[in-house]
């Protein structure tokens, strides 16, 4: 009897943890792929065309899914055509620190990326554009040296070729294995887009589920314009780390993007079915048109 109590309890424990884990790896897939996906938020089932074709937005609850960078940049530039920038940029390790090398080297082999970020360069509306997109499969799309660098380049080449500039971030923030060089991407790429700023060019950060960190304190934050994605967290520290530090309960939409939008972080909160024709209305008021 009480046997079978026991055996009952650890299947409880067993099918919750299942249900964690199923959550947890459908978080983490660039998109959903198989017949059927399961929506992360309201658990209803789809077939998963009928999702790739909602742009992977849960039509029952309108959860939006994380999207790899490379299906991010298909669905923003015209006819899903553009030029990848600055491929085949080498590993970094700058700390030797234990592991982290041939953590990067499975992840390049696991994922279709080189690294936690890609960039883009094409035509939005017929306007010659570059975006940048990071991408959480990769070290939870934190920021080394090398995804500092890239996205650098990205603005500087923005900058120079005197095109808009577009960044989709999602990231767990600055990449701890890279300690104090990982920080300093956050002065480097600052830096890069107070130039851009200086010669007048737009810059539009895009922030997606879930942005922390180093990165929303660095470029997620420098945009003229910053657009969210529904329900997207956005935030510095985690929410217990603020609680247990000012000994207060924080609202539960803390760090949403409807919060930081009530705060005026967020200027605009679009849903993935009107991205590109806001980014397209966007640049037509600066006066970009193709
Ligand atoms: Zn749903």
């Amino acid at each position: 009897m009480i046997e079978n109590l026991f055996k009952e309890r650890k299947e409880k424990i067993r099918s919750f943890q299942q249900l964690i884990g199923k959550k947890k790896k459908l978080e983490n897939k660039e998109a959903p792929d198989g017949l059927y996906t399961s929506c992360v938020d309201c658990q209803e089932m789809f077939l998963t065309k009928t999702l790739r074709e909602n742009q992977y937005v849960c039509p029952r609850c309108g959860y939006h899914f994380k999207i790899g960078a490379y299906t991010r940049l298909n669905m923003v530039f015209d006819q899903g055509k553009y030029k990848e920038l600055f491929k085949g940029m080498k590993l970094a390790d700058p700390l030797h620190f234990p592991g982290y090398q041939e953590k990067l080297e499975k992840l390049q082999k696991k994922t279709d990326l080189e690294e936690a970020v890609v960039v883009g360069d094409g035509k939005i509306n017929q306007v010659k554009t570059v975006v940048v997109a990071m991408d959480t499969r990769f070290l939870m799309g934190s920021m080394g040296s090398v995804v500092g660098e890239k996205i650098t380049r990205a603005i500087e080449y923005a900058t120079s070729h005197h095109r808009p500039l577009i960044i989709f971030t999602c990231s767990g923030g600055a990449r701890m294995q890279e300690g104090i060089i990982s920080l300093m991407q956050m002065a480097k790429t600052s830096a890069a887009l107070a130039k851009h700023h200086e010669a007048g060019l737009l810059y539009i950060s895009y922030i997606t589920h879930p942005t922390t960190g180093g990165v929303t304190a660095s470029f997620a934050s420098l945009g003229d314009i910053i657009i969210a994605e529904p329900k997207a967290l956005i935030g510095f520290a985690g929410r217990r780390v603020i609680e247990s530090t000012i000994k207060e309960q924080l609202p539960d939409d803390f760090q949403t993007a409807e919060f930081m939008e009530k705060q005026g972080f967020v200027d605009l909160i679009v849903e993935r079915k009107d991205m590109k024709n806001t980014i397209a209305r966007i640049l037509k008021m600066h006066g970009l048109e193709g």
